[in-house]
């Protein structure tokens, strides 16, 4: 069995990690690419979301280079991921293409199904050794997080710029080419070390922006063509409201015992929105509110061009500027996104805040005269 899956940011690293743990051969897709999404658009149907037709380019290029099981997880609820497996299985079968798919989730509940599915992939029945791995990897997955975190936060202020690229880059190669989860979570955890140390400039004029949407795009730097750091250079201190991570611990974990962080995301987006809209459409509405409190400069909602969640939350985000006094701009992607108009709308939005802020500034200035 050689198992692969689709790119999500930096999970590839914590899933070799975990699979390296329990002796499984693993293909790794290629990075994400221009070829990647060309061959996902060729043979995904024209109006289904972005990330479909990424995972699906990043499947043919697995299998062309050995894997022959997929390993994807499942959802629930009023969002075309739920149908995602079913659609692709479909599409990979006309092309020729001979792959199991195996779906990770409880299907009604059955954990027993959920356990099978999990030691079949394994390849053992040995419990132990599955919790292992799985705790290997989930350590992996929030380390790096954090580091990514750490990144967006730290690089608008270095002194030496590139300094931290150089640290990042370096880093990533070198997980890259370690074996389990052990050796990665060393290798990050000296890398977080150095990040610490790096000189910064403390009292330079950054803004602060948070990035909320559909989690695919806020995560994977490919889709939201690098918003990030395309940020960061423009002086401008970013978090993302979605990590893997999260919603990892979220579904196994935070649901069952009803994390404080959820509820207040829930809760903030009640007046706006009541229920599950699907995706994390109700998530967007509650993180913007919770960015506005804590006196961020701006919000930026990132969605794939069709997504229904999305869309329902930017029909309410409206409301929210006017209610919170937060500037929000949506960037809708797809795969005929041009990176200079893109560049040329962030730049202008900064400049909005950055004029916003300095009109503050005077305004509290005369206040004091
Ligand atoms: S949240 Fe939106 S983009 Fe993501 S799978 Fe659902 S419909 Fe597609």
């Amino acid at each position: 069995m050689k198992i692969t899956f689709p790119h999500m940011g930096n999970m590839y690293l914590p899933v070799k990690a975990m699979f390296d743990d329990l002796g499984v051969e693993v293909v790794l897709p290629p990075k994400n690419s221009k070829k990647t999404l060309e061959i996902g658009t060729k043979y995904s149907p024209e109006l289904i979301c972005l990330p479909m037709k990424i995972n699906l380019g990043n499947y043919i290029e697995s299998i062309q280079k050995g894997a022959d099981t997929i390993v994807v997880t499942g959802s629930c609820g009023p969002c075309r991921f739920g149908y995602f497996a079913e659609v692709e299985k479909e599409i990979l079968k006309d092309l020729g293409y001979d792959v199991e798919f195996v779906v990770l989730e409880a299907p009604e509940g059955d954990m027993k199904e959920l356990y099978r599915r999990i030691s079949k992939i394994a390849n053992t029945r040995n419990m132990v050794k599955i919790a292992k791995g799985l705790k290997g990897g989930i350590g992996v997955l929030k380390k790096i997080d954090k580091f990514e975190e750490t990144v967006l936060r730290v690089r608008p202020y270095e002194k030496n710029k590139g300094e931290i690229d150089k640290l990042y880059k370096t880093l990533i190669k070198s997980l890259e080419n370690s074996t389990g989860s052990q050796a990665m979570i060393e290798l990050i955890n000296e890398a977080q070390k150095h990040i610490e140390k790096i000189p910064i400039d403390p009292d330079r004029d950054v803004l602060k922006v948070g990035l909320v949407g559909e989690i695919y795009t806020i995560i994977e730097d490919f889709a939201n063509i690098d918003i990030g750091k395309k940020l960061n250079d423009l002086g401008v201190e970013v978090h993302k409201s979605h990590t893997t991570s999260g919603w990892l611990l979220e579904h196994l974990f935070y649901n069952s015992i009803g994390s404080t962080r959820e509820k207040d995301i829930r809760n903030a987006a009640k007046p706006y929105v009541k229920t599950m809209v699907g995706g994390h459409g109700r998530e967007t509405i509650g993180h913007t509110i919770l960015y506005a409190q804590e006196g961020y400069d701006g919000v930026i909602q990132v969605m794939p061009f069709t997504c229904m969640p999305e869309i329902v939350a930017m029909s309410l985000l409206p409301q929210v500027q006017n209610a919170y006094n937060i500037p929000i701009m949506t960037l809708i992607i797809d795969e005929m996104t041009g990176e200079a108009g893109y560049i040329t709308r962030l730049e202008a939005y900064i400049d909005l805040l950055r004029n916003r802020r300095g009109k503050y500034k005077n305004e509290k200035m005369l206040s004091w005269r």
